[in-house]
């Protein structure tokens, strides 16, 4: 074991099966080949990495959780969270795009039908390997799911869909949408829907498109619906269950999102070990001064910490129980000990940190984020504190 990977793998550890292992190899040499090389150029040009992706679809690491039956891989949480964390630490922007399709699909997974799970995620998502994305944030209704508005009213035997979806990851390129919308107005949460709408529906367009501080190289814009026809065939689940649904999504995306934190925090962590054993002060490897080793021993407790919980959070999710809690944990923990990771990679490199030329600037900007979608951190305490208080 090199002096690198001690750094990021001491004490005692679960172990993983030779399987799981080698899964994380390919991962990890995916990352190293495909993804540091171009990280710096996608981010600056905000190049969409569809080359990426469609690579790594040859090798089975995205759409992971497409089950074995409908052409997947049939992945669990877990290994997918492996897969993630190794993603993430080549470069978050490249990871939230190849991740995204597993969001989108998940409404699917959770509550669709047979022949909806054959055609979306088989054929077209598998198959043909389309891009998707999941679209519940509206420009007044971000972390207040239940206030979404925008309006799907049945009409002969077809909904009609009216409204807009903002901050859309992979919308400007995604085939289809799993969209959630009100079927009543009236009904708070217990009114909204989940659909799956095509990109080629008469009425809905792609609009703004966002510049971004961070993940520059994943696509992030708007999705307008102007009386856009769905089949009732492309309801997911029943009328009226879709905030159970977006909810059961967030449990089993939440893991994965942490693990890509993770993987940030792996890579701040790993640079800042290299930097601090190189870059001399006052005689000394920055590390030997104790403000600087201290530092970088934070670090490296807190990202085990965190992907400890992340593998719990996963654990749990395949084995079926479903406790909101323990994702909000790793979510929260993972997204803050890897924002406190970036900015302190970047003392420890100290004027280098803030340049371009040194790859920590990019972790910095990149981080951000983690704090903010799929429920911010303020929003996973929420949760906590509700499961504490409020439920046995
Ligand atoms: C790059 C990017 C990609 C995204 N991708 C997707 C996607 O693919 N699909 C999708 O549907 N959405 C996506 N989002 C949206 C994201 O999930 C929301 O931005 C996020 O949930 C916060 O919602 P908001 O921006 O409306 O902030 P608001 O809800 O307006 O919150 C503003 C601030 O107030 C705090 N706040 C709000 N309510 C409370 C409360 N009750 N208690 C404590 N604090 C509170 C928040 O924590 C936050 O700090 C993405 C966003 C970004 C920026």
């Amino acid at each position: 074991m090199d002096s690198m990977s001690q750094a990021s793998s001491t004490g005692p550890r679960f172990q993983l099966n030779e399987e799981q292992e080698m899964l994380v190899r390919m991962a990890r040499e995916f990352a190293a080949d495909n993804i540091i090389p171009v990280a710096a150029e996608y981010d600056e040009k905000s190049i969409f990495p569809a080359d990426i992706f469609h690579k790594a679809r040859e090798l089975g690491i995205v759409n992971m959780l497409i089950p074995e039956e409908y052409g997947g891989v049939g992945a669990s949480c877990f290994e997918e969270a492996l897969v993630s964390e190794e993603l993430g630490y080549g470069c978050t922007g490249i990871s939230t795009s190849l991740g995204v399709n597993s969001l989108a699909i998940l409404p699917i997974l959770i509550a669709g039908n047979e022949k909806q799970k054959a055609y979306w995620l088989g054929e077209r998502a598998g198959g043909q390997g389309q891009f998707c994305s999941y679209g519940v944030t509206e420009a007044n209704a971000g972390s207040n799911v239940a206030g979404i508005q925008t309006r799907a009213e049945k009409k002969n035997g077809a909904y009609i869909l009216n409204g807009s979806k903002t901050f859309i990851t992979n919308a400007s390129y995604a085939h289809y949408y799993t969209i959630f919308a009100k079927t009543d107005l009236e009904a708070g949460h217990r009114g909204m829907t989940c659909f799956v709408v095509d990109r080629d529906s008469p009425g809905l367009s792609v609009g703004k498109k966002f510049d971004k501080l961070g993940q520059r190289a994943s696509d992030t814009a708007e999705i307008i619906f102007e009386d856009v026809e769905v089949p009732e065939e492309n309801v997911v689940g029943a009328p009226g269950q879709g905030f159970y649904i977006a909810m059961k999504v967030f449990d089993h995306s939440r893991p994965g999102v942490a693990a890509a934190a993770c993987g940030l925090q792996r890579r701040a962590l790993e640079e800042s070990v290299k930097y601090a054993g190189e870059r001399e002060a006052f005689g000394l490897p920055i590390y030997q001064h104790q403000a600087v080793g201290h530092k970088i021993a934070d670090m490296a407790i807190n990202y085990e910490a965190s992907r400890l919980l992340t593998w719990q959070a996963a654990w749990q999710v395949d084995a079926g129980i479903f406790n909101p809690r323990v994702p909000a944990y790793a979510k929260a923990f993972a997204a803050d000990m890897a924002t406190k990771a970036a900015v302190d990679a970047v003392q420890v490199f100290g004027g280098y940190g803030y340049m371009k030329e040194f790859p920590v600037e990019k972790l910095l900007r990149d981080v951000k984020i983690f704090q903010i979608y799929e429920g911010t951190s303020e929003i996973q305490r929420n949760i906590i504190v509700r499961e504490l208080f409020h439920k046995s």
